[in-house]
């Protein structure tokens, strides 16, 4: 079994989490490939390091004095050596190259990166590992995508015979030989490039907390956790706004069919969340989670005989292409047809998008509404229920939610709900309340 295993920054952000990490990793020899992030904060106030480097890049930039910074990171570092008893770990030797290298040529993705790269040089150091510099296996093109083809090569030729290794995450190197980062967040992807590159069985992802929950605890107060979960289903809830798990870190396993495991490295016992392809586990709910979002515009086109007029709905949206707006959904009725956007995208624009939309569709009427928000209820188990989506309306009909929109998705996998603005938290906990007291 070959299992790769990434930990995010609130696990490794001082000695004490590097100790209970380590132990992790030694609890399984097949825990093989470990990623980590830089260290992260230790308490609410605290400062990741990797915003410390950013910050350090726009003193570089403007042509500053490093010092100052530089210390503050490297007291970060020290506490985190002197903690594990690490005694033949040159701190300075890694500070000077970044002081001269930003000095020579700053670049905000080298600064950034370098809390990643210290991070698993004294993992590897405490570990015993060997350390493995994502900027030789990891590669990025000209418009700051990744590499796939070459990157998955590279990984799979140099780890062919590391039996252990540590690999930092977040960044790799462009065709130049420049270091590149992906987006904060971004060691989630790297872990999973690996995992999918060495095809391995099992993607962990450790973390500060035990997988994902059924509904945002902000809203419902100790809402369940989700046992497994499909990628597709995964989909439906992140873009709404979950957390956990940065988006793009789904693709390179999902497309080899590698489960990811969402783990809590301050409750190894717990089981955490399964992510997985498919499955024959019966859900426990008929919902698997609900995800919102509120700040959303519903502009709504009406023109008669919409429905037989050929190209319709390419010129409508052409109108949002033109001024660079992405839609989220689009309902649609006989003779309308409604658009939801963004409305911090939108609202500046807005003018520009009903004048292109009169110029390019030649509708009857353009409405507009905002203060929208979105709910997502999502279930693989909703297919083979009866009823879900009447108990959905009843139970917001009864906690006097008025529906602005109706949207279920083809696969019967999700229903979005468009509620007002106000009425988001109360529509979020009388779904939750109906459904997740009743068991499948
Ligand atoms: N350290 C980076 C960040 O703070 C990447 C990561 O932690 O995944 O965004």
């Amino acid at each position: 079994m070959v299992k790769v295993v990434k930990f995010g920054g609130s696990s490794l952000a001082d000695a004490k989490q590097f100790k209970k990490v380590a132990e992790i990793i030694k609890a399984d020899p097949d825990r093989r490939y470990i990623v980590p992030s830089a260290p992260g904060k230790r308490h609410d106030d605290d400062t990741k390091v990797t915003d410390m480097l950013i910050e350090l890049y726009e003193i570089a930039s403007k042509g500053k004095n490093l010092d100052k910074k530089l210390n503050e990171i490297k007291a970060r570092y020290c506490a985190i050596i002197e903690g594990l008893g690490i005694k033949d770990f040159d701190i300075d030797k890694e500070m000077k190259e970044i002081k001269a290298e930003l000095e020579y040529n700053p670049t905000c993705d080298f600064a950034a990166s370098r809390g990643e790269y210290i991070n698993g040089l004294i993992m590897a150091n405490y570990l015993g590992y060997e350390f493995v510099d994502p900027k030789d296996i990891i590669f990025f093109n000209e418009e700051h995508g990744l590499n796939s083809y070459k990157t998955e090569k590279r990984v799979r030729e140099r780890l062919k015979d590391v039996e252990y290794a540590v690999i930092p995450g977040f960044f790799g190197s462009s065709k130049e030989g420049e270091i590149m980062t992906f987006s904060r967040g971004g060691s989630d992807i790297t872990g999973s490039i690996i995992a999918g590159a060495v095809k391995a069985d099992v993607y962990e992802n450790w973390t500060d907390v035990s997988g994902f929950l059924a509904a945002d605890p902000r809203i419902i107060e100790n809402p369940v956790g989700i046992d497994m979960i499909t990628y597709r289903e995964l989909r439906e809830l992140s873009y709404m706004g979950a957390s956990v798990l940065h988006e793009d870190a789904i693709f390179p396993v999902r497309s080899v069919g590698i489960p990811i495991n969402i783990r809590n490295t301050n409750k190894p016992e717990d089981e955490g969340t399964w992510i997985v392809e498919s499955t024959g586990h019966k859900p426990e709910y008929v919902i698997t989670g609900i995800a919102g979002k509120q700040g959303f515009c519903a502009v709504s086109i009406t023109k008669a005989l919409m429905n037989s007029e050929i190209g319709f709905g390419r010129k409508v949206l052409q109108a949002f292409e033109e001024n660079d707006i992405s839609f989220e959904h689009m309902p649609s009725g006989i003779d309308t047809m409604t658009v939801v956007v963004h409305a911090d995208e939108f609202i500046e624009k807005e003018q520009q998008v009903v004048s292109a939309i009169h110029r390019l569709s030649e509708p009857d009427a353009v409405e507009i509404e905002t203060d929208l928000a979105l709910i997502a209820v999502v279930g693989r188990g909703m297919k083979s229920t009866r009823g879900t989506a009447g108990r959905i309306f009843a139970a917001l009909s009864h906690a006097h939610v008025n529906v602005r929109m109706i949207d279920q998705g083809s696969s019967e996998l999700n229903i979005i709900i468009g509620v007002e603005n106000a009425d988001f938290e109360k529509a979020i906990k009388s779904i939750y309340d109906i459904f997740v007291t009743t068991k499948l």
